[in-house]
């Protein structure tokens, strides 16, 4: 029976969970859906949709040589999916469809009703488990509902791989030539505009890249990441969230390529490999979040009374922030990285998304909607995770009065200044003592070119508290 490998954020042929179970039962054809309606629904930036194109091309010559056809074909948005995909399937005599789980609200409906529409004509579609080492819902606690504390996730995803460690899939072999030409990849959309060059060099497309940085990575800079991972200014951190997101690596080559460097221990050993575990574990948290608690999805906050939170609306301060304006560095140079490189350093996500949340006392949704805009590696369930945990709104968040000096971040992870002035260059010839806090240094005159904070720190702080503690009470 013919088989359709339907290939979505997967974007890769070795290790793919769903494309070996094709290639395992039967002759294959691929798959790839262009929906830019949809992405720009999701908030998808431009950068990323690029990114999943380069990788496209990528993909189309390696499935060349399993002599795979690549079919690519348009459904603005996937409430076109089902017809789109049952065509096809009639059109090249197509038994079962085979794709790995996705865990979106959207995500998910689409898949049911692909599924139902395919079933009217008594076609199945098989969806595997690949984005992640658990499939949700197999990690619950005793009393069966979703972990909400990542520490007792983390825990039972300890226990787990300690009894059945997830392992990677043998390389795909090629197939017998179907004769069935491949489509040829759009190299880009109307609707997303084409990013700079210097910002695509920064994420070289293709499995192969993908597997470099990994291997870079895990040899060279694992053993210090604890160290390291917090220090913007140091290449302290894999960068590898573009790839996974798009799925041009699978976590499970991650989990690997660490263990090789540790003895086979994920939970002891190099206190760098553990590090960098748990920080794959967070990331496969939230998606189990995504699915136990489909609000999140949905822009609603895990933590419902935190709805009743009481935002401020200053569209020019969002913008000031939007646009690394506000007068903090390290808040600026932080959103200039963003909207140069697409992607932001972990540390200064939260610095940020804190300042936006709790100094400007901004909603959260707001930040989220920017990021996803702007991030490479936007990934739904990370981002709104990270949004949620830094505005208190979220499973596990941090709690509201914890909140981060943007100034004293600064002075501690960017000591000299480094990250500041690459990013900053007219705060570049300011002392190292100065250069976190130009404000007060300033005085009243400023910097020449760079405005003056946005707002008091400590007024701005107390704000914040204020309208937290106003929620405690009134629960
Ligand atoms: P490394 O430190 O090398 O970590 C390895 C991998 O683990 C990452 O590539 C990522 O896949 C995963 N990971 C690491 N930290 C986290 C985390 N806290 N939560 C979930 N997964 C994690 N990550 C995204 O992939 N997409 C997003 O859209 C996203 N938005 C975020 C928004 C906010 C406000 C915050 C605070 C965090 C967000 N993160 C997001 C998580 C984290 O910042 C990035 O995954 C990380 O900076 C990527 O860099 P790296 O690949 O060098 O990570």
């Amino acid at each position: 029976m013919r088989q359709l490998m339907w290939f979505r954020t997967d974007l890769r042929v070795l290790d793919n969970s769903a494309l070996n179970a094709a290639l395992t039962a039967g002759p294959t054809l691929a798959l790839y859906l262009v929906s830019p309606g949809q992405w720009l629904a999701h908030d998808d930036a431009p950068s990323k949709v690029d990114f999943w194109l380069r990788n496209l091309v990528e993909l189309s010559h390696a499935l060349r040589q399993l002599n795979v056809p690549l079919l690519i074909r348009h459904a603005d948005t996937w409430a076109e999916a089902p017809q789109v995909v049952r065509d096809l399937c009639h059109e090249f005599d197509i038994g079962l469809v085979q794709v790995n789980e996705e865990y979106g609200f959207n995500e998910t409906r689409r898949d049911q009703h692909v599924r139902e529409r395919l079933a009217q004509d008594g076609i199945h579609l098989h969806s595997h488990l690949d984005q992640l080492f658990f499939r949700p819902g197999s990690l619950l606690t005793q009393s069966g509902g979703y972990f909400q504390v990542y520490s007792q996730f983390r825990k039972q995803c300890y226990q787990r791989l300690h009894t059945a460690m997830p392992s990677c899939l043998p390389p795909p072999r090629a197939q017998a030539d179907l004769g069935i030409p491949s489509d040829t990849p759009p190299i880009e959309l109307e609707a997303f505009p084409t990013p700079p060059s210097s910002l695509r060099q920064l994420w070289p497309a293709g499995e192969q890249a993908a597997r470099e940085r990994l291997d870079t990575f895990t040899l060279e800079e694992l053993w210090c990441y604890e160290k390291r991972r917090d220090f913007p200014a140091q290449p302290g951190t894999s960068q590898l969230s573009p790839y996974l997101a798009a799925g041009v690596l699978s976590p499970r080559q991650c989990l690997h390529a660490a263990l090789r460097n540790n003895q086979g221990e994920f939970d002891s050993g190099d206190p760098g490999a553990v590090c960098w575990i748990n920080e794959l574990l967070w990331r496969e948290f939230y998606k189990h979040i995504l699915v136990g608690f489909p609000r999140v999805s949905q822009h609603r906050p895990f933590r419902r009374e935190t709805e009743r939170l009481a935002w401020r609306h200053e569209p020019e301060e969002l913008h000031a922030w939007q646009q690394g304006r506000t007068g903090i560095p390290i808040v600026d140079a932080a959103m200039r990285q963003l909207l140069a490189t697409g992607w932001m350093h972990n540390r200064l996500r939260m610095v940020v998304a804190m300042f936006l949340t709790k100094n400007l006392l901004i909603d959260w949704r707001e930040g989220e909607r920017w990021f996803m805009r702007h991030l490479i590696d936007g990934d739904l369930a990370a981002n709104n995770g990270g949004w949620q945990w830094s505005a208190s709104t979220g499973t596990d968040a941090v709690p509201y009065f914890r909140l981060f000096n943007p100034v004293s971040q600064s002075r501690r992870f960017d000591p000299d200044g480094r990250f500041l002035r690459r990013w900053l260059p007219e705060l570049a010839h300011l002392e190292n003592g100065d250069i976190h806090n130009p404000g007060a240094f300033a005085g009243l005159f400023g910097v020449p070119g760079y405005p003056a904070p946005l707002v008091d720190l400590s007024a701005s702080r107390e704000r914040a508290l204020a309208a937290f503690r106003n929620l405690a009470d009134r629960v």
